[in-house]
Parts: C-alpha cells; structure tokens; sequence
C-alpha cells in the first residue's frame, strides 16, 4: 500500500495518529484503522462491530506469536515483509520492555516464517498477503531443499494454516522431491501407510512408463535414420538412371573401336538389391559403356 511521500514505517514505529492497537504476548503493535482495516476485512469488522474491540480500539492476538504478528504489520504498511522484523515497531510490554526476538533464520525457521505468516494472513483475510507468504515459501523450498525442515514447515501449515493454496504449493514441491521425502517415518506419519503405498507404486510405474517412452524415442530416432538412408539411395538410383538416360540419347556407334557398332545396348543390373546399380552394354561386344 502506497501513501505517497508519507514513510509509513516511521509513522508506525512512533505511533504517531494510532487509533487502534494489536496486542499479542503483552507486545502492543500501534496501528491506524486507515492502514490495517483496509486490507482485512476480519480486522475491520472485529472493530467496527459491537463487539468490545469497538469501544477500547485494543485487539488480543492469542494464536500467533508477536514476530508473526511484527511481519503483518509490516506487510499491512510497506507490502512486503521478512528483511528485518518490523524494526521500528515498538512492540512494547507495560512490565518488561521487549521486543520480538529475531530469529535466527535457518532453512528451517525460514519456510516455517512463512507458514506463519500465512496462517496469520488466512485467518485474518489477508489476501495479498496470503500470496506474498506462498511465493516466499515456495522460493525458500526451492533456494535450499533440506527435507527435514520441509516435513517441519509442511506440519506446520498443516495444523496453522486453511489455506488450500498454500497446501498445494506444498504437495507441489513435495513431488519434485518424492524420492527423498518417501525415506523419512515423519512423511509416512502424514501420509499415511497405505498413502506411501500408494505413493511408491504411482512412482514405480512413473518410471516403467518412461522407460517405455525413452525406449519409443530411441526407435522413432532409429526409424528417422532408415528413412534418411532410404530417401538417399533412391536419389542415387535416379542419378544413376538419368546417366543411362543421357547415354541412350547421346550414343551414336559402340565406344569400343574394333566394334564401332550402331549403338544398341541393353540394361545390366549390378549392386545390392536394397540399392541396384545399373549398366549399359554393348548389344554386340557386350562393352560397358
Ligand atoms: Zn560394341
């Protein structure tokens, strides 16, 4: 979301103008409805309602941890999330100042992140946000496959998230890496026994199936060759003809000089069968031409 000349994170990190707040774990989040309400329709009618947010301007958070909530706020103001957490979000206890720890960001902790941010998008009706965190994910997947803290993340967009599309961003990846993922219990554990039996049998004939397609390809290239080497020796054969054509049509006497007969001949085939080469001889010393 765009406001122009207007540094939203500064606005944000001071506080300055808030009219509403997130809290989660004692960590306070100062927001403007303008900013947030906008852009979840959950959020918006949690405050607009009749219900107690209304009047104190205060929304508890309890399901998700304060360095999630610190990427949707950051997300809610700048668009994007995840460089840094929220740096100038004073996320602030009334008994113990704190803010939210950053993490160590291992492959792991990285696609876990955005598993958490979106369930906490899902839940609150983020849709852009929704998509960021997809993206983000898939692009941490892909940037270091580690099957351990896949399986991890995989648990936890299970248990956290309802989104169906991040689901099958992760059944995506999943197959690209099924061989890897069909060794570790914990996958089994998801899928099931009868799941990986099932698993192992689609891949079994995957394979067979290509096996049989590189086999096709490799007669197919094979059948191509034939063709070719046909193709050429037909051209030889009607190079060769058209010489005895012209020969027929030029010839006037034997070329052997103790015949020197009017040049009659006739066709003498030579060569292979698959490719035959023919001759002109002389009807009277029998001469080749
Ligand atoms: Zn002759």
């Amino acid at each position: 979301m765009s406001f122009g000349h207007l540094d939203l994170s500064r606005v944000v990190g001071s506080g300055e103008y808030s009219d509403m707040k997130l809290v989660c774990q004692g960590c306070e989040f100062k927001v403007h409805k303008v900013v947030v309400c906008t852009q979840s329709p959950v959020l918006a009618k949690a405050i607009q309602g009749v219900f107690q947010e209304s009047r104190t301007g205060i929304i508890n958070i309890e399901n998700f941890e304060p360095s999630t909530v610190s990427r949707m706020v950051e997300f809610l103001y700048t668009g994007d999330y995840g460089g840094l957490l929220f740096p100038h979000t004073e996320a602030s206890r009334s008994d113990e100042i704190k803010k939210p720890a950053l993490n160590d960001i291992t492959a792991s902790g990285m696609m876990l992140q955005h598993v958490q941010v979106n369930a906490i998008a899902d839940y609150y009706n983020i849709e852009r946000l929704s998509e960021l965190s997809r993206s983000k994910f898939q692009q941490a997947c892909q940037a270091t496959w580690d099957a351990q803290s896949f399986m991890d993340a995989t648990n936890g967009a299970l248990d956290l998230s309802g989104d169906g599309a991040l689901h099958e961003v992760i059944a995506t990846e999943a197959a690209k890496n099924i061989h890897t993922l069909l060794e570790i219990d914990h996958f089994a554990g998801i899928i099931g026994d009868f799941g990986t039996r099932v698993l192992r049998n689609c891949i079994k004939k995957a394979e067979v199936d290509r096996y049989k397609v590189i086999q096709l390809q490799l007669d197919l290239e094979q059948e191509h060759s034939k063709l070719q080497a046909a193709e050429a020796r037909v051209d030889r054969i009607i190079e060769n003809i058209g010489r005895c054509l012209q020969t027929m049509r030029e010839r006037g006497f034997c070329r052997n000089h103790s015949c020197m007969a009017e040049y009659q001949c006739y066709i003498e085939r030579r060569g292979q069968s698959f490719e035959p080469v023919y001759t002109l001889r002389c009807a009277k010393c029998k001469c080749r031409d």
